[in-house]
């Protein structure tokens, strides 16, 4: 094995912040592709003009990534934890040190507002800071025996992980896989969302800089036939997953064949609960930023929402008038709370969502409607965020994942009854319950069956604590010290 000195390959490159290609990353540097199997546009959703078109990878450039992958493995796996987590804190510092720049082309590929853009990437630094320092504490275990004898318990990373991603959080899907992997000594070939294809390609990049071998990080471009390929791969030792249940089921269904590892990270239906002694003013405000954060195309949201039966209307009035107070408009605009729809086809799918609930009895009390701006943002797909009343549970709206700003609004009774409905899914990511009775707050979340659970708050996910889904939300965790167990395996000696 080669003798490793990072100083052999340090470069201190030029970011390329910016929508040129070539947007593979295998072996250290940015590369095109020598196999493509068609190309996607990539369109700024703000203005929905042409950002570029992106070279879909075929079958011998996924080989060429995992080759880089496998041989990155052979150096990084050698490294100590402490050499590993040394410089997964420098990646951290060098986010930090760019992070401005990431956060406005991030806020460029998905619309998001640019504050929010900041919160991710920002979220990004704190996980490579977080994993760079804990995997110096992983140890293994040393097991006496009879006689003098004993075993021993290694934990061992897997080889080379796929990591896919969807486009809601680019930057922080492929860095909630990859700082856990890398810190455990994998080395991973990443295929971010054909919507989001730019940030991963940077953060490839800042990996590089700061001395982490060529190869441990590489990063492929393209769309279903690419991911699926990634997935076939023999050479792949595990899947994570990020996106949709269908697209889930099949990724599991690849990983079956060879019997691969897999966590998938999938979709939500979450319950949003409100007691009739909550602190009203503090449930509203949670309520928005449970459903129209990021125009409500976030996994976890708690699109439906149950208000016990004895304060819903006055909650319903307040509601409304809170979120017309919400700014729809330029998404690097510092005052806008609501920014561009990814792409004019989940526009369109998100609309039909709100027809279809109308047609089911659904009262659109505010919103659901796309909102022209002035040029040049004219062209891109601005919603206003939907409250919908008079919903019942069978409704199409309240039992899918909408992944749009729709908020379905029910009423409840008991806590009994509320807690018997908001488990009636196939889905379990999360939820939340508000109430100033603390038992009640305890009784109620245990009861649900959900993955993550808020008290009095809503999306609060810092690296430090696992997140992943109960029922057909996920398999496994990310992130906190869960996430290890999902990125080694244990070697008794
Ligand atoms: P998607 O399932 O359409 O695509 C996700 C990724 O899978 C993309 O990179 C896509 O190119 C790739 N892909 C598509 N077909 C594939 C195949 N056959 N094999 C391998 N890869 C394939 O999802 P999306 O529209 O990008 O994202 C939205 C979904 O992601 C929502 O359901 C949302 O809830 C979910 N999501 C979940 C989490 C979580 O942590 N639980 C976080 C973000 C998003």
């Amino acid at each position: 094995m080669p003798l490793y000195r990072p100083s052999d390959q340090l470069v201190v490159r030029k970011l390329s912040l910016c929508e040129n290609g070539p947007f593979n990353f295998i072996a250290g540097a940015r590369v095109a592709p020598i196999d493509t199997i068609g190309e996607t546009k990539v369109f700024e959703p703000a203005t929905r003009s042409l950002l570029c078109k992106v070279p879909c990878s075929g079958l011998k450039d996924i080989d060429l990534a995992v080759s880089s992958a496998k041989e990155g493995f052979l150096i990084w796996s050698q490294f100590s934890n402490t050499e590993r987590g040394r410089l997964l804190t420098a990646v951290s510092n060098k986010i930090r040190y760019h992070l401005e720049d990431i956060a406005r082309l991030e806020v460029k590929n998905n619309g998001k507002p640019i504050w929010e853009a900041r919160l991710d990437i920002e979220s990004c630094a704190d996980a490579f800071e977080y994993f760079g320092g804990i995997i110096m504490a992983l140890t293994g275990q040393h097991i006496p025996l009879h006689n003098d004898s004993f075993a021993l318990v290694c934990r061992e990373p897997l080889g080379v992980i796929a990591g896919i991603g969807a486009w809601n959080f680019p930057m922080q899907t492929a860095t909630w896989k990859a700082a856990p992997a890398l810190a455990c000594g994998n080395t991973m070939v990443y295929k971010p969302s054909q919507l989001t294809p730019l940030t991963a390609v940077v953060l490839a990049e800042l990996i590089c800089d700061v001395g982490i071998p060529h190869g441990v990080f590489n990063v492929i471009q393209g769309a279903a036939t690419t991911g699926s390929l990634l997935c076939e791969h023999p050479q792949v030792a595990k899947l994570s997953f990020t996106g949709s249940l269908p697209t889930g089921t099949k990724v599991m269904t690849s990983a079956a064949t060879n019997i691969k590892k897999v966590t998938l990270e999938l979709g939500g239906k979450s319950p949003l609960i409100i007691f009739q002694d909550t602190n009203m003013k503090n449930a509203i405000k949670a309520t928005l930023m449970g459903n129209f954060l990021s125009q409500g195309e976030v996994c976890s949201n708690g699109t439906r929402v149950f208000v016990h039966k004895n304060i819903a209307s006055e909650f319903l009035d307040k509601l409304v008038r809170a979120t017309k107070k919400l700014r729809i408009g330029n998404p690097m605009d510092e005052t806008t709370t609501v920014g561009a729809t990814i792409s004019k086809e989940h526009a369109e799918r998100v609309l039909d969502y709100i027809s279809g609930a109308k047609e089911e009895g659904a009262v659109v009390e505010y919103g659901g409607e796309r909102v022209i701006l002035p040029p040049p943002f004219d062209q891109g797909y601005y919603l206003s965020p939907c409250i919908l009343s008079n919903c019942r549970d069978d409704m199409l709206v309240v039992r899918e994942e909408v992944f749009g700003a729709v908020l379905s609004f029910l009423t409840f009774s008991s806590e009994d009854e509320v807690i018997c409905r908001a488990n009636d899914s196939p889905f379990g990511l999360a939820g939340a319950v508000f109430t100033n009775d603390l038992q009640q707050a305890f009784r109620v979340v245990r009861r649900l069956e959900a993955g993550t659970l808020w008290i009095n708050t809503y999306n609060i996910y810092p690296p430090t604590l696992p997140f992943g889904g109960y029922k057909q939300s996920g398999l496994g965790r990310e992130n906190g010290t869960a996430v290890l167990e999902y990125y080694t395996q244990l070697k008794t000696i």
